[in-house]
């Protein structure tokens, strides 16, 4: 753990209430100045003359790595500062590795599912990280690098600290030791990054095994056998896991278009919160018919949490409407608002009066059913 400016003020003359208190010798006005500037790094230790031995000595430890960042190609592998990830944030996501070698019968079906593998969540599109290729075949090296796939061997593993898989909570203890020693006690001797294998075809055990594992706290996992379902869920979980708690996920905001929209097309509006954006775009990507959807600058809230934060008001949301020209070339000017939008309506009617302001459905999914009703009417 990093040393908080409280941590330091504890040891220094106003904190001790001693003599020299916030004598300003160092540059600062007080004590207290000075802790902030030291656990920031903006000042250097021996600018206070009355600075402590012992807590030298717990800044000089605090200088150690907690755990190495290796490289897996263009993949970083370890590098974490923290035991959870509220504290700040997990930082390089759990390597997921299929085992290959070219000399098992299944290889060539083996690699071809390997390559066919592609899985899109959030907008974004996903593969296998790396390849662990026992007896590897050039040709396919390349193929696999071609589709961004990193290949590992064991000179590379010899650098990550092996747990052996027994049974789930013991596996689950030694990994929490490990890093614990290494976050905690920045113990050089727990530093390396940890990987675990896991063999068998039980693909549903594994799933939950290896969610555990992401969790707590393998830097990599090992699969002896490749599904493609066990590694959507385990990339999708992995999503949620190595995500920054601070930042919340959002898209740009700007009016997108889907199935080619014309004259007749309908619009929709709701917040740049990613998973209302993607829920959204999903159902409007099934209709026959073409849409905008019209995304509002709300920093990432979802759409109750805007509102309530007057992060989309009548006046945001109208201003990105009247900004955009595409929504001009619309006939029927009619804006569907979310359903939890409605107390919004009667506002953002009056900012746009050349539209009707439309309360739609307040879970995405019922859109279809919504805009079937609309168009009958
Ligand atoms: S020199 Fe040391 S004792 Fe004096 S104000 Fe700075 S931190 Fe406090």
């Amino acid at each position: 753990m990093s040393l908080g400016a409280m941590d330091i003020f504890k040891f220094l003359p106003a904190g001790k209430k001693e003599a020299n208190a916030n004598c300003k010798k160092c540059g600062c006005a007080t004590c207290m100045m000075f802790a902030i500037k030291l656990s920031k790094s903006q000042t250097e230790p021996g600018s206070c003359p009355f600075i402590p031995a012992d807590l030298l000595e717990k800044l000089e430890h605090n200088k150690k790595v907690q755990q190495k960042t290796l490289m897996c190609g263009n993949l970083k592998v370890g590098g974490e500062t923290v035991l959870y990830r509220h504290e700040k944030t997990f930082i390089n996501p759990t390597l997921l590795v299929v085992e290959l070698d070219s000399k098992n019968s299944d290889y060539a079906d083996k690699l071809k599912r390997i390559l066919d593998f592609e899985f899109e969540c959030v907008g974004e599109k996903y593969h296998i990280d790396a390849i662990h290729f026992l007896n590897p075949v050039s040709s396919d090296v390349d193929l696999l690098k071609q589709r961004g796939i990193e290949i590992i061997d064991d000179t590379f593993l010899s650098k990550l600290h092996e747990v052996h898989f027994t049974t789930l909570p013991q596996t689950v203890d030694e990994l929490v030791k490990i890093r614990s020693c290494a976050i905690l006690n920045r113990d050089e001797n727990y530093s390396d990054p940890t990987f675990v294998r896991l063999d068998g075809t039980d693909f549903v055990s594994l799933s939950s095994i290896a969610s555990v594992l992401i969790c707590k706290y393998a830097n990599a996992i090992i699969f002896e056998n490749f599904d493609e379902a066990l590694f959507a869920s385990l990339i999708t979980l992995r999503l949620n896991i190595f995500t920054d708690p601070q930042k919340p996920l959002q898209v740009e905001s700007k009016v997108y278009e889907f199935n080619n929209p014309d004259q007749d097309a309908l619009v929709f509006l709701t917040t740049n919160f990613a998973l209302s954006y993607f829920a959204v775009a999903n159902e409007l990507s099934s209709l026959k018919c073409g849409s905008f959807l019209v995304i509002t600058p709300s920093e990432g809230m979802s759409v109750l949490t805007a509102w309530s934060a007057q992060k989309i008001t009548a006046e945001i949301a109208s201003k990105v409407v009247s900004s955009n020209d595409i929504l001009n070339k619309v006939k029927n000017k009619r804006i569907i608002i979310p359903g939890l939008l409605s107390d919004l309506k009667d506002e953002l009617q009056e900012a746009l009066p050349d539209w009707k302001i439309i309360v739609g459905t307040a879970e995405a999914y019922k859109i279809p059913d919504f805009v079937k009703k609309l168009q009958a009417v």
